[in-house]
């Protein structure tokens, strides 16, 4: 009597974790076709090739870092709001900006502006160490709670003023800027490894401004001009 009741319970128990699995696999897959569609239109027909940004591309849920009433249109090629007067970039932004600081298993990464988590996951999904700062402590909260619903581990946040970079785990040998800033701040050229690649929009925070690749080589600094962009303005800690 006893054995044939362990043996229902395991049986019960091998069905709920078949039924879970199979949920998992559902959820994982969702919108996984609009997904493609979004690498093939967006982004691999305007030049990114790098087999490790698409494949995070394709992967990443991005629906699912935007709030509910946003989630239908996460897809389309462009900017969305995600609260407190922010915005998630468009999908091809971010995929550029991610294949060239190369991301990567043993890479160790600063991002400034986690927003909704959404680039930070981007990042994460290569297998890149993540390190990233968001000024806005309720958007810092809802992304740190996000990224570890989906099981990010490599990816740590905190809610400062990002210009400080983050001393701790410097150097990194990547950094990037997800809001416009006027100069380029001291403190992250200075957490840049040798050779460490920083990405960051540089100009006035109402106008279009210009994404600069910033290389490091032998303590200087070197500057690239890639492209006009728009993004939502650098905040300081003492402007709120
Ligand atoms: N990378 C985000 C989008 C960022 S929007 C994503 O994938 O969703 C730019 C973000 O930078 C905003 O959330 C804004 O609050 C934040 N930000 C602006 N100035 C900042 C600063 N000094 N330090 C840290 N975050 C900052």
């Amino acid at each position: 009597m006893q054995i044939q009741r362990e043996s229902t319970c395991s049986g019960i128990l091998v069905l709920c974790l078949v039924l879970l699995s199979y949920l998992g696999a559902v959820a994982s897959g969702e919108r996984a076709e609009d997904r493609d569609a979004m690498v093939k239109e967006q982004i691999l027909a305007r030049g990114v090739k790098d087999p490790t940004t698409l494949s995070a591309m394709r992967t990443v849920p991005r629906h699912l870092f935007l709030p509910e009433s946003m989630a239908p249109h996460a897809y389309q090629d462009r900017p969305l709001p995600i609260g407190h007067g922010q915005t998630i970039s468009q999908p091809f932004i971010v995929a550029f900006m991610t294949e060239i600081i190369k991301p990567g298993p043993g890479r160790k990464i600063l991002e400034i502006g986690t927003g909704s988590g959404y680039q930070a996951a981007i990042l994460a999904a290569t297998g890149a160490q993540v390190y990233s700062i968001e000024i806005i402590p309720q958007l810092a909260d809802s992304a740190a709670a996000r990224l570890k619903q989906l099981g990010f581990t490599n990816v740590a946040t905190k809610s400062a003023d990002g210009y400080y970079g983050w001393q701790e785990h410097a150097p990194f040998d990547a950094i990037i800027v997800t809001a416009a800033t006027e100069f380029i701040p001291p403190p992250l050229i200075g957490q840049l490894a040798e050779s460490g690649l920083m990405i960051i929009p540089v100009g006035s925070p109402f106008f279009v401004q210009t994404l600069m690749l910033v290389q490091k080589r032998d303590g200087k600094t070197i500057s690239t001009n890639l492209m006009p962009v728009r993004f939502v303005p650098f905040k300081r800690a003492d402007e709120e």
